[in-house]
């Protein structure tokens, strides 16, 4: 059984004093889905802040069931790489997860599979689960190519890691067009996307890892519309960018995950 994953992405907001505030709220909030707390929850509940911000969410979410991530982490053990992360250093202040490829980064920091790969064999290393992000551009999905192109990106870095397990690697599959935008991958859209990426895991890797590896949907996913993207056969929860900022709407959504359990 696939247990749901609700990850914030926090992207560039919140500094520790606000990032604190809203950390609080959230396990506020959490602390009423009794479910969370029990042994075995069906849903996970993951932020990733800004690197700075981590320290003060980790003190609001120690023993609570609120995971802390990073939204990426240097391609690099360590050395002479000014402004970087490393993935070990990560682990260090209590992140267990790490975003890598999220579109962002591969639009501004124009990012390639060698550097994702990389990372996340670091990420592994540091004993890290790593999300990795892929997705269609708008004009790819008008061209007829999402699928060649998820295909690509997913060949492109998966076969390529010393190590991938259900454990230590989840899939986000983002379709570019849909992040920030409001706009909303449909159902047909979403599960058909989702069952592709896990054919194409299979294929490469093998049908038990793409039955068991978890894979959420990004893109303006809210309290509203986030129940019937998780219903989904092959949808295993989300990756929440501007939602992830409130309180009320994050729990919202982890509310529908926690309603499908
Ligand atoms: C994201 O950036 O991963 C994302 C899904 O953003 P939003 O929810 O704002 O579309």
């Amino acid at each position: 059984m696939r247990r749901y994953l609700v990850a914030g992405n926090w992207k560039l907001n919140l500094g520790p004093a606000a990032g604190l505030v809203l950390a609080s709220g959230v396990r506020d909030r959490l602390a009423s889905l009794d479910s969370l707390a029990s042994a075995e929850p069906g849903c996970d509940v993951l932020v990733c802040p800004p690197y700075v911000t981590i320290p003060a969410v980790r003190e609001v979410a120690d023993g609570h069931p609120l995971l802390l991530g990073a939204q990426t982490c240097a391609d690099h053990e360590s050395g002479a790489f000014t402004g970087e992360i490393s993935a070990a250093m990560l682990a260090e202040v209590g992140c267990s997860h790490v975003i890598v490829g999220h579109s962002e980064r591969r639009q501004y920091q124009r990012e390639s599979d060698d550097q994702f790969v990389r990372k996340i064999d670091l990420a592994h290393a540091a004993g890290l689960t790593a999300i990795f992000c892929y997705g269609e551009l708008l004009d790819e999905r008008q061209a007829g190519r999402a699928e060649t192109v998820v295909r690509d990106q997913i060949t492109g870095v998966l076969p390529r890691l010393a190590s991938v397990t259900a454990e230590n690697t989840l899939l986000a599959y983002e379709p570019v067009w849909a992040i920030g935008t409001g706009e909303t991958a449909t159902p047909e859209i979403a599960q058909a996307m989702h069952a592709h990426s896990r054919t194409v895991v299979g294929e490469l890797l093998g049908g038990e890892l793409a039955a068991d590896i978890r894979i959420l949907y990004g893109g303006s996913c809210k309290p509203t519309n986030a129940r019937e993207l998780f219903a989904l056969p092959d949808v295993d929860g989300g990756l929440i960018g501007g939602a992830s900022l409130d309180a009320e709407s994050f729990v919202g959504i982890v509310e529908a995950a926690v309603a499908l359990v």
